[in-house]
């Protein structure tokens, strides 16, 4: 059998611990003996970012700007921890927030739902789907330590050499700390326009919540330009399409979700998306099941798992010990990118193997062969754990 082509590549983007030896397996046991892949390859491991100067993580979104779609494992965010552990030049910052911020575009995370492994909330019967905003806020702040007494003020100076506006954050009388943040007002329009646009592709609900009561002006904002995209561009569309914009404030929305039946799309500022998917995904079953895809104005794609490298697990296998690690998620991401670049490249041979593949690992679970975390939950009966290995060659056999 001869194995499926690629017109042009994708980038990959290869990151750390207990994901980065799934990577391997998936790319060795899924991957490569059915399709001559195409990859622009950039490692993001820590170690590698660390002797780039962060230069590789640039590199690669340069690289997703060129070929327009990319799939990334999960990489480590360095901590104090993190950097005597690595030995570390620096704290450097998220690769993910970093990317993002090159690729302006929308996170949208929805939950891989199988027969066997039902929601915690008892009313979710559908997909919730979270569009994190991808820019500013708290990941992209400045802070300080605040040494002693004094003033902290913020300080607007115009380019155009007009007068500086100034607030005072704080008067302080004693130690403390201060931040900075900002968001621009066309990165929340284009958030908007995706979420909008998203919600008619997929029909579903659009809510969106933020805390303008408390944050009059920089909440508001965002309140603001959802409303009036709303208003002038997509009213019209979401009536025809028998859909509804809902606005909320973020405490009622969390409230209103654990009521809800789910098939809707959660727009969340980005640290309640960062916040609020963890949530989610967990209450679907298992963060191992959480798809994640940022999508950019500009057409450009970036598939990954929505999970992080799961710490915990890799120190259990530098220690010789078995895992039973979920690869769902990382093996989403791959035929995710996949599918894409067989849209975008018209090959609808590597889409239908996007589709194989997915189906392996579903018909997997659903005859009752899984990883830990999932036969933990199961409604099946006898389950069977597998390893993390054990998975991976199973949905392999499979496909
Ligand atoms: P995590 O890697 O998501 O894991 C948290 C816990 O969730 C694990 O300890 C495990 O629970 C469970 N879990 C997550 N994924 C799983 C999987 N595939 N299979 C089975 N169980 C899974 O989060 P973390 O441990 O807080 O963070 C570890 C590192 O990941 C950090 O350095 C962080 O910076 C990074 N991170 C990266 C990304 C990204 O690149 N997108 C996202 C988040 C975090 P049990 O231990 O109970 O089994
Ligand atoms: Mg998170």
């Amino acid at each position: 059998m001869s194995k499926i082509a690629m017109k042009t590549p994708l980038v990959e983007m290869d990151g750390d611990e207990m994901t980065r030896i799934i990577w391997q397996l998936v790319k060795d046991d899924l991957i490569l003996p059915h399709v001559d892949l195409k990859s622009d390859y950039y490692d993001l491991g820590l170690k590698h970012r660390d002797e780039t100067d962060d230069q590789v993580t640039r590199d690669a979104a340069e690289a997703t700007k060129r070929h327009g779609v990319a799939v990334k494992c999960a990489t480590i965010t360095p901590n104090a921890a993190r950097v005597e552990e690595y030995g570390l030049k620096q704290m450097w910052k998220s690769p993910n927030g970093t990317i993002r911020a090159m690729l302006d575009g929308t996170v949208f995370r929805a939950p891989i739902l199988v027969k066997g492994i039902e929601p915690y909330v008892r009313t979710w019967k559908k997909p919730i789907t979270l569009a994190r905003h991808a820019y500013g806020d708290v990941y992209r702040n400045v802070e300080m330590r605040i040494p002693a007494a004094g003033k902290v003020e913020l300080v607007y100076t115009p380019a155009d050499g007009g007068e500086p506006m100034r607030e005072l954050v704080h008067e302080f009388a004693g130690p403390g700390v201060a931040q900075g943040m900002h968001n621009l007002d066309a990165s929340i329009e284009s958030f908007a326009k995706s979420c909008f646009e998203y919600a008619l592709a997929t029909r579903q609900d659009l809510w969106f919540a933020t805390k303008d009561t408390i944050s009059k002006k920089y909440d508001h904002r965002f309140k603001d330009i959802f409303q009036d995209l709303y208003d002038s561009q997509y009213r019209a569309r979401f009536e025809e399409a028998g859909i509804t914009y809902f606005y909320t404030l973020i405490d009622d929305a969390v409230a209103r979700v654990m009521k809800s039946d789910g098939g809707f799309i959660w727009a969340c500022k980005n640290y309640d998306g960062d916040v609020m998917s963890d949530m989610v995904s967990s209450a679907f079953g298992s963060l191992a099941m959480m798809t994640s895809v940022l999508s950019s104005p500009h057409g450009w794609w970036e598939y990954e798992a929505a999970h992080g490298t799961v710490q915990r697990h890799y120190y259990k296998h530098l220690k010789g010990e078995q895992t039973s690690t979920n690869s769902v998620a990382t093996i989403f991401a791959w035929s995710g990118a996949l599918r894409k670049r067989g849209e975008l490249d018209e090959t609808p041979e590597l889409m239908a193997f996007a589709d194989r593949l997915e189906k392996a690992v579903i018909d997997t679970i659903e005859s009752g062969q899984m990883t830990g975390d999932l036969a933990r939950i199961t409604t099946l009966a006898n389950p069977q754990t597998l390893t993390t290995e054990g998975f991976i060659e199973a949905v392999a056999s499979r496909l």
